[in-house]
């Protein structure tokens, strides 16, 4: 079988420079180019000698259109704006678009969801394994334990990031109150501070944290009378989220056009 042409999005990120790094070291994937925003110092500067594994003769350049026509699938760590505009052109190219970008508006995800009418997107808050594993027993022991267990969901990132709560701590939220039979938008706590009164019975409770270089560290905790259950992922580097958006982007080669989780690629879709 051919390899599948892999391009990837948000080029000089962090995200961008590990995913050139999978990329590389993966069997069935080649490596189809790289795009950074208009303006970026990054422009023209070789991807990878940008990712650390020295020079590959390929430019990162900042046309999306072009990257596109070059690319069976693009991965897409980027930021809402530049990810809701390459999905139009990567359904109009009709190549699978893998989405990471966290931070996006209802909005955001309609427009998404409308091309994913005429190609593939793959979209995860979070693409590690064990995170959506972790999604899942969240799930199931909201809906054995019941409204007399508090659910608190705690977060720490990096100093840089720009969002919170963060994509996979709000995904984990949907599943508590999914496994509950409610909806999140109506139980969800997302910033106590002063005399806040008792804790409403019921509420799903977020709490976020940032510093130093920590790729990501959430915990969700049922607190019931005299006893506590916390459910806990770490992650030590971010290349497992890059393995993931490789491994989505093998599977959705060829797979019916359709917006995607990871627990589809992953085969946790029991239904
Ligand atoms: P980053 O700021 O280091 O990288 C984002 C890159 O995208 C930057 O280099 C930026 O210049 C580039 N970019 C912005 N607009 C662009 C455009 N129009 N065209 C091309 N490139 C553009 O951020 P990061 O830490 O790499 O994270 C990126 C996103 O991925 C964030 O939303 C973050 O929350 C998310 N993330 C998701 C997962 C996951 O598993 N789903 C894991 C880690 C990070």
């Amino acid at each position: 079988m051919t390899d599948i042409r892999m391009g990837v999005v948000g080029v000089a990120g962090r995200m961008g420079r590990a995913l050139v790094r999978e990329i590389v070291a993966a069997d069935g994937a080649v490596l189809a180019g790289g795009i950074e925003r208009s303006g970026s110092d990054h422009i023209g500067r070789d991807i990878g000698e940008l990712a650390g594994v020295g020079t590959l003769g390929i430019e990162a350049v900042d046309n999306g259109q072009a990257l596109c026509a070059a690319s069976d699938v693009v991965l897409d760590f980027s930021s809402p704006a530049s990810t809701v505009a390459l999905a139009k052109q990567a359904a109009r190219a009709g190549i699978v678009h893998v989405i990471g970008t966290t931070g996006l508006s209802e909005d955001d995800i309609a427009q998404l969801t409308e091309a994913a009418r005429e190609a593939v997107i793959v979209r995860a808050a979070n693409m590690s394994v064990g995170v959506n594993l972790l999604l899942e027993l969240t799930r199931e022991v909201a809906s054995r334990l019941g409204p007399d267990f508090d659910i608190e969901i705690a977060e720490m990132h990096h100093r840089m990031k720009v969002d919170a709560p963060s994509g996979t701590a709000l995904a984990l939220g949907e599943a508590a109150a999914q496994g509950r039979g409610i909806n999140l938008s109506e139980v969800s706590e997302r910033g106590r501070d002063g005399i806040t009164g008792a804790r409403k019975r019921g509420d799903i409770g977020f709490a976020v944290l940032r510093g130093g270089t920590v790729a990501g560290d959430h915990t969700v905790i049922f607190a019931g009378d005299d006893e506590r259950i916390e459910l806990t992922h770490k992650a030590a580097d971010r290349a497992i989220f890059a393995r993931g958006a490789v491994r989505a982007g093998l599977w959705g080669a060829g797979k019916p056009a359709g917006h995607y989780t990871m627990a589809d690629v992953l085969g946790f879709n029991r239904s």
